[in-house]
């Protein structure tokens, strides 16, 4: 049953030069009539369930004013949710305001997600982002004040020109912070990027591997919980993104937005002509999922987290073990990975070359089932 729900917010003050996500610039008229076009489309959709998690992102969300805030509220009051809820939305610094955090705080928000990336000046300009260090501190402590202790940073590195030792100062920052949570991203250049089409380059691989270790070495008194994401305590745990790690299923609402309901996997068209249209899916963007697919997903997006694949909940879910299907004796032997109380998960120290032992783990799929 679905329990969490993703709402794409594609609107931005300024674009980033390595931004991929779906976004375009704030357009008044054109916010007004997506939120429209959100109603609908969630209106058509939402069964009633009650909800674990709502998750508004984007673009950012915090660059609409407050009449499209209060719009954008009017939806989201619709759903049920439980007495547990986390209710989370993304805000950049720039454009969040004392009165903003009041009215998220009065529509039931109870996390907040700031992209900061980084306070390096050639970082910054870098990425073609600002930040005013004043005002960070501002809004943090007014999310407090107010009683919005949940709070997420982003942490971006492995930016050209960037060192250790600016590394090691924008992790110091993000830990003065009051916060509860910290996600990191080590810079990816995808295509259609401002930073891919001027030609930037990677850093250095062992560097980018050094900077990898020393946040998880910084932060080592916060919850390692997945390869990326650091919280202050188990409390802390994203639960909107641990619905995607464990594998469960999730609305996506809104432009560009992914959801996974039942046997199907979607994903939302990129492009607002045809969204305003009332067609929502993107071309080819249904994935139908067998036995095999789902095992698939489960094996990949489980074994990001520290806990990994629950051995006892996969048997339940696809009625064999995991051995069933994969032969990972071999993974076992050379320890890259482990198991304990049912569980199977990749040590921490391994984590940077998690993807090449989810591959080996693949490649060990059994033919028979
Ligand atoms: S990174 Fe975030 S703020 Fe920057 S352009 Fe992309 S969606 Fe907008």
């Amino acid at each position: 049953m679905t329990k969490s729900c993703y709402i794409q917010i594609p609107f931005c003050n300024k674009i980033c030069s390595y931004c991929d996500f779906c976004k375009m610039f704030y357009n008044e008229e054109l916010i007004d009539k997506y939120l429209d076009e959100l109603k609908e489309e969630i209106t058509l959709s939402y069964n009633n369930e009650v909800l674990d998690t709502i998750y508004i992102g984007g673009g950012t969300p915090s660059c609409l004013n407050i009449k499209q805030l209060n719009k954008l509220f009017d939806i989201t009051n619709k759903f049920k949710l439980t007495d547990n809820y986390e209710f989370t939305i993304e805000c950049n610094f720039d454009s969040t305001t004392h009165e903003k955090l009041d009215l998220f705080k009065k529509n039931g928000i109870n996390r907040i997600s700031f992209g900061l990336e980084s306070i390096n000046k050639n970082n910054l300009k870098i990425l073609d982002r600002t930040i005013d260090k004043d005002k960070v501190i501002d809004i943090i402590n007014y999310c407090h004040k107010i009683g919005l202790h949940n709070i997420n940073v982003d942490l971006m590195y492995a930016i050209k020109e960037e060192t250790l030792e600016i590394l090691k100062k924008d992790i110091t920052f993000i830990k003065s912070l009051n916060i509860t949570h910290i996600s990191t991203y080590s810079l990816i250049l995808e295509k259609n990027t401002k930073l891919y089409i001027e030609g930037y380059e990677y850093i250095d691989e062992d560097l980018d591997r050094d900077m990898y270790d020393l946040i998880c070495k910084e932060l080592k008194d916060f919850d390692h919980y997945e390869i990326s994401n650091f919280a202050k305590n188990k409390k802390y745990r994203s639960k909107h993104n641990l619905t995607y790690w464990k594998n469960l299923e999730y609305y996506g609402f809104g432009l560009g937005s992914s959801g996974y309901e039942g046997n199907v996997r979607y994903e939302k068209t990129r492009s607002i002509n045809k969204y305003l249209n009332h067609d929502y899916i993107k071309d080819n963007g249904i994935e139908f999922l067998n036995i095999k697919d789902k095992i698939y997903y489960e094996i990949i997006l489980n074994l990001r987290t520290k806990e990994g694949i629950n051995l006892i909940e996969f048997k339940e879910k696809y009625h064999n073990p995991l051995e069933y299907y994969y032969d990972y004796k071999k993974l076992l032997n050379n320890k890259h990975l482990m198991k304990n109380n049912n569980h199977l998960f990749i040590p921490k120290d391994l984590y940077y070359i998690s993807n090449s032992i989810i591959i080996e783990l693949l490649e060990g799929e059994k033919n028979e089932y």
